[in-house]
């Protein structure tokens, strides 16, 4: 089973030993707990509580390497949360894995607020993902005919690209010209799964067609422009996952009971935080939707990496009729699935299953699901800001008080 365990020199003499491979059986029990033992071995630690789990060591092929088995997180549910959305109605209890203290109940007490203030509505928008290669041409000559005549072989890209996928559509291909390159977006709807290993492989197919029959003279398959895990202004005008929006009305007076702060409070609270983005060249405006999409996706077996450019949005509160207000959020890019990557990992689809969000015609429920979640953050943290409560909070809840 164990095929190789070798040593490699480093330049001051010494060597250094590689993490030991295994054949194809790799992903045993005994393999496994042969590679934890190897681990506790050479750094003196002991993994009792990273060997106990109940996963299958064999399902996680496919979503790691070297396993030595899993790490535990505390998962919390926070709700009830109403939402009444094109593809996510009804009542939910939302999954939350963290170890910030203070985080599940802050969510908790913006998802009773807005319960009780008749629920969230949400919809969605764009539903996409993106990967974006760069060709180099000769000179800006070539480059600007390359971008100018691409979109002519459209169809037989789409029968490129779609060849290696069976939910993979291509939808348009956008060129972006720099000097004598030409990145471009190759935009794809890719149903319920995140998507890129899907298009990475199918984009890959058709520039290898563009390479034969056309005057590119090389390509390189990531630009960076994709902003795949990084958060950028481009990420507003959509094409990098769902573009989700997620609002209500709350009248004043559940907002004193529920959040204890007036409409005018929260308004306030809202403008001069605003500035503070402004100040600090924020990409939009949130207050932390990083915390409720990482905890979230943690729980449902998400890529948690897709959190740099998923938190990414405008969070706007303003004074409606009556005294009410009107708050909501628009996330442009968020990117999740209820198929492939970690989503059939056991805990990731117990939690999915929470929220009947699982496998087909599950990714966009869940995108509004998370967009209600994130607006729960949002009016229970400037809440929790405006009204002074915010230390109190986290010094009751969120404090472990280690011994110096
Ligand atoms: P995947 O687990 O590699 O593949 C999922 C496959 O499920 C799809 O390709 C599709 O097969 C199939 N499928 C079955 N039912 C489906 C449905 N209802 N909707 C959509 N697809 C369905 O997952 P992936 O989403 O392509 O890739 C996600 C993972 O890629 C993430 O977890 C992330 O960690 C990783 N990732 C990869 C890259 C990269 O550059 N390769 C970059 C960032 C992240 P068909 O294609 O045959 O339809």
């Amino acid at each position: 089973m164990l095929i190789d365990s070798e040593e490699v020199p480093t330049r001051n003499g010494s060597s250094a030993a590689l993490v030991p491979r295994f054949d194809k059986q790799g992903y045993s029990d005994e393999a496994v707990a042969a590679r934890r033992k190897w681990v506790e071995e050479k750094t003196g630690a002991t993994l009792t509580h990273v060997g106990s789990y109940s996963l299958s060591s064999e399902q996680m092929r496919g979503n790691i390497e070297n396993p030595i088995g899993t790490v535990q997180m505390p998962v919390g549910v926070s709700g009830p949360l109403l939402i009444h959305g094109s593809h996510a109605q009804g009542t939910f209890y939302v999954p939350l894995a963290t170890t910030e203290g203070a985080l599940v109940r802050s969510y908790e007490r913006g998802m009773v607020t807005l319960t009780r203030s008749g629920g969230v509505t949400t919809r969605l928008y764009l539903d996409e993902n993106r990967v974006s290669p760069v060709f180099l041409l000769a000179d800006v000559a070539a480059a600007h005919d390359f971008a100018s005549q691409l979109n002519q072989s459209f169809s037989i890209l789409k029968q490129e690209a779609e060849s290696t996928t069976r939910h993979g559509k291509l939808l348009r291909l956008e060129c972006q010209p720099v000097g004598r390159e030409v990145i471009v977006n190759f935009c794809y709807f890719t149903a319920d799964a995140h998507g890129m290993n899907m298009i990475v492989k199918a984009t890959e197919r058709a520039c290898r067609w563009i390479m034969l029959n056309s005057a590119a003279t090389d390509f390189w398959l990531f630009s960076g422009h994709s902003s795949e895990k990084r958060g950028s202004g481009s990420l507003f005008a959509g094409g990098k996952g769902k573009k989700v929006v997620a609002g209500a009305r709350i009248p004043s007076s559940l907002l004193r009971q529920y959040l204890h702060i007036t409409p005018v409070q929260l308004v306030d609270l809202w403008h001069h935080t605003v500035i503070g983005h402004l100040h600090a060249n924020t990409i939009g405006y949130n207050g932390h939707y990083a915390n409720g999409l990482t905890a979230l996706f943690i729980a449902c077996g998400q890529d948690v990496a897709n959190v740099a450019n998923s938190a990414i949005g405008i969070t706007n509160f303003e004074l409606a009729e009556n005294n009410d207000v009107y708050v909501s959020v628009t996330l442009p890019s968020l990117t999740l699935a209820t198929v492939g990557g970690g989503t059939g990992l056991s805990t990731s689809l117990e939690c999915l299953q929470m929220l009947g969000a699982v496998g087909k015609a599950g990714a966009p429920k869940l995108a509004e699901i998370a967009a209600a979640t994130l607006l729960s953050g949002e009016i229970s943290m400037a809440a929790a800001i405006a009204s002074g409560e915010f230390v109190n909070a986290h010094e009751s809840y969120g404090r472990n008080r280690p011994e110096p």
